[in-house]
């Protein structure tokens, strides 16, 4: 094999005269995905060799705050004094999901939760039975368990009821990737799976027939064959590191000013398989999250746009909040508080939003951050009038936030993209995947030798007005294992 190797066309099996490595099982990309893959297809008594393209396996999961969405009643949930139904969690995901849902997807993913958890602890992963009551982006203490999307949240709680089902494996603060991924690659190098740094993957490897048997991959800066005698499965993350691809595909993801993942979130593995005959699908969706909270007591705030209305019910999860914003990404936001916030202000916004304007009355705020003249006083005093009641009839924030905004004076945060407001965005696109793992052509029919999953793949996530903290790894570890199990049974 002489020529340079192009995602875009599988190297010719037939044309391979020299093997670099024969193994049962080529995984390609060793984060959450990949790693329980590994596990999987290993514990099935497959030899399985792990490429990772950077010098330590991990990727995004391991950068990730660790939160992983589970339910039906995990020993976690019982022990925080929780009930929880696997209906319930099925249809507050399928509502998540949005209307591009995979519901075979979302009811096996269901159906295994407490399953999923047990294998999780398998694993060494610990959870810390303790429960974190506010709203947050993670538990800030070792706490595991808490609320991460909108199930609190209008229209959501009308047609599911909540519970909390973001489960962070134990570590103070935001860094539950961290042991998550520690105790993964751990047990999978107890195994015996072969994780191989430093080499990424380039193009499969296909027969005259279109059946994926191998990989080509760039190791010291030669390019290599390995030969995938059972398959490959693609789990190397999703493309929002990737500019041309992102215009491409996600347009509306430019916007964000974060690119939420790792370095070689290039979309590499997607592009190998499309190269291999796959599909990829859902490739305009994304996360988009503008965190206003927190402070939890923003939610007691309200957020208006140009216009001086307020277009939200405030206390929804942060990604449906940056959605709903990038839907008409040109407006002018703020978010406005009272005095009785002011307190709360020793340490700025986790959203780095910068101070727009301050006003002793709101006339004056209003002509501060020059909205037209009386809107902003209008929706203040409606929301006020409201709030005295308990209800908030058009946006049905819940009743807990609706303290009334009525203690002058006042000040607006700007959370108007390009304003240094934070827009983190990472994409949902990718191969179109049986819950097996199993990549389908634009036919739906299936790519021998060929399996996906994690941010490669397109998975539970679907959609930003929906999703929950928790979700991804979530989809990434449990659909992972699928792909690896389907893998090694391909003999
Ligand atoms: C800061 C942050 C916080 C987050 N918090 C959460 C959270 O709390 N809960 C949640 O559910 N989600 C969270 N997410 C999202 C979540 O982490 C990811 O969507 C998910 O972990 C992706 O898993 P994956 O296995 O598909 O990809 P990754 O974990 O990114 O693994 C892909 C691996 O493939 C490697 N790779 C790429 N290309 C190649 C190639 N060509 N050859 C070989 N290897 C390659 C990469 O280096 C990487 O190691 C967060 C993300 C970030 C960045």
């Amino acid at each position: 094999m002489n020529k340079k190797a192009s995602a875009d066309k599988p190297a010719a099996f037939e044309s391979i005269s020299q093997w670099y490595m024969e193994t049962d099982v080529v995984i390609v990309g060793g984060g959450g995905a990949g790693i329980s893959a590994a596990i999987e297809a290993a514990d099935a008594g497959a030899k399985v060799i792990v490429l990772e393209a950077a010098s330590d396996a991990g990727g995004s999961t391991a950068l990730a705050g660790g939160l992983i969405y589970m339910g039906g009643g995990t020993p976690t949930q019982i022990a925080c004094g929780f009930e929880d139904d696997t209906e319930e969690m099925f249809k507050h995901l399928m509502m998540a999901s949005g209307p591009n849902a995979d519901e075979d997807k979302v009811r096996l993913y269901c159906d295994e939760s407490l399953n999923h958890y047990d294998w999780l602890i398998e694993q060494g992963v610990v959870f810390k039975p303790e429960y974190y009551p506010h709203k947050h982006t993670n538990t800030p203490n070792e706490a595991a368990l808490m609320t991460t999307g909108n199930e609190e949240a209008w229209p959501f709680i009308e047609h599911s009821k909540p519970a909390p089902r973001g489960h962070k494996p134990q570590i103070e603060g935001d860094h539950g990737g961290i042991p998550l991924m520690e105790k993964l690659i751990a047990s999978a190098q107890s195994k015996g799976v072969n994780i191989i740094c430093d080499a990424r993957a380039l193009t499969a490897i296909a027969d005259h027939e279109g059946t994926v048997k191998g990989i080509v991959v760039r190791i010291d800066g030669q390019e290599q064959c390995i030969h995938a005698k059972r398959g490959v499965v693609l789990t190397s993350g999703g493309f929002i590191m990737n500019t041309d691809m992102v215009k491409e595909y996600a347009p509306r993801l430019a916007r964000g000013n974060y690119p939420n993942g790792n370095p070689n979130d290039t979309g590499g593995g997607i592009r190998i398989g499309i190269g291999a005959g796959g599909n990829a699908i859902n490739m305009h969706e994304g996360f988009t999250c503008t965190p206003h909270y927190p402070p939890r007591q923003f939610l007691e705030a309200i957020i208006v746009d140009e216009t001086g209305q307020r277009f939200i019910n405030e206390d929804v999860y942060h990604g449906r909040l940056g959605s709903a914003i990038l839907d008409r990404p040109d407006r002018r936001y703020y978010l406005i508080i009272d005095s009785r916030h002011f307190e709360i202000l020793e340490r700025p916004p986790k959203g780095g939003y910068s101070v727009a304007g301050v006003g002793d009355t709101a006339e004056e705020l209003e002509q501060e951050i020059n909205l037209p003249e009386g809107t902003l006083v209008n929706t203040l005093n409606t929301y006020n009038r409201f709030a005295a009641e308990g209800k908030d009839p058009v946006f049905h924030k819940a009743e807990k936030y609706l303290s009334g905004l009525d203690q002058p004076p006042y000040a607006a945060f700007d959370l108007t993209i390009g304003n240094g407001a934070f827009y983190a965005v990472m994409t949902f696109g990718g191969l179109d995947t049986l819950p097996t793992g199993e990549v389908l052509t634009v036919e739906k029919q299936v790519v021998k030798g060929l399996y996906s999953a994690g941010r490669n793949s397109a998975g539970l996530p679907r959609c930003a007005d929906g999703y929950a903290s928790g979700m991804s790894i979530g989809d990434a570890t449990f659909f992972g294992r699928l792909a690896g199990q389907s893998a090694a049974a391909n003999q």
